[in-house]
C-alpha cells in the first residue's frame, strides 16, 4: 500500500506522535511521583494498547513488572458489543499488587468496567486505570480514569496501536478513519 493510499482512507490527525509523547512523559513523571516506593504491575489490554505500554513503561524511572491481558468487545466492527470474552488472562497473581491497567481508549467505558470488576475479586492492593485516549461523548458507564491522555471526539480512530479490522495499527499519529471506509 503506498501512503497516498492510505491518506485516502483517514478524515483527519487528532493527535499527532509528538503529542502523544510528550503527554506519555507528563503521565510518567506523575505515576513516578505517585507509586513511589510500592512496586507496580503494569497490565497491557492486547492489543490497542502496546504501542501506549511500550511507550510510556519505558518513560518510568524505575523497575515496574509487566503483564497483559486480551479481552475482546468489539470483534471486526466499530460498535462496542458490551459482551466481554477473555481471550488471554493474565500470567500474574494479583494478591497484594498495586495494578495500573494501560488501555488505548475508554470508549462506550464497557470493557473497562467489566475488567474493573473482574480485578477486584483477585485480591489487588489497588487498581487504576491509564488510557491515552477517551471519548466522553460515548461513555455508557463512568469509569474511574486517573491518568487520562486527551479526549476527544465521538469518533472511530485509528493508529498508535487502535486498528480497524487488524490494519492501522502501526500509524504513528492518532486519526479519524474516514467513514467511507467502514460503511
Ligand atoms: P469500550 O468498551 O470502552 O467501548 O472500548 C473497548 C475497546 O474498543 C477499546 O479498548 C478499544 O480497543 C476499542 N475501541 C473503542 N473505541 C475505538 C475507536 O475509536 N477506534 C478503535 N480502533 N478502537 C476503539
Ligand atoms: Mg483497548
Ligand atoms: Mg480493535
Amino acid at each position: 500500500m503506498r501512503a497516498t493510499d492510505i491518506a485516502d482512507q483517514l478524515s483527519t490527525v487528532l493527535v499527532t506522535e509528538e503529542q502523544i509523547h510528550a503527554k506519555l512523559e507528563e503521565l510518567a513523571e506523575q505515576v513516578a511521583a505517585d507509586y513511589d516506593g510500592s512496586e507496580l504491575l503494569l497490565v497491557g489490554v492486547l492489543k490497542g494498547a502496546v504501542m501506549v505500554m511500550a511507550d510510556f513503561s519505558r518513560r518510568l524511572p524505575r523497575h515496574i513488572s509487566m503483564d497483559w491481558m486480551a479481552v475482546s468487545s468489539y470483534g471486526a466492527g466499530t460498535k462496542s458489543s458490551g459482551v466481554v470474552q477473555i481471550r488471554k488472562d493474565l500470567d500474574t497473581d494479583l494478591t497484594g499488587k498495586h495494578v495500573l491497567i494501560v488501555e488505548d481508549i475508554i470508549d462506550s467505558g464497557l470493557t473497562l468496567s467489566w475488567l474493573l470488576e473482574n480485578f477486584a475479586s483477585r485480591g489487588a492492593e489497588s487498581v487504576e486505570v491509564l488510557a491515552l485516549l477517551r471519548k466522553p461523548e460515548a461513555a455508557k458507564v463512568e469509569i474511574d480514569c486517573r491518568y487520562v491522555g486527551f479526549d476527544i471526539p465521538n469518533d472511530f480512530v485509528v493508529g498508535y496501536g487502535l486498528d480497524y479490522a487488524e490494519k492501522y495499527r502501526n500509524l504513528r499519529d492518532v486519526a479519524v478513519l474516514a467513514p467511507h471506509i467502514y460503511s
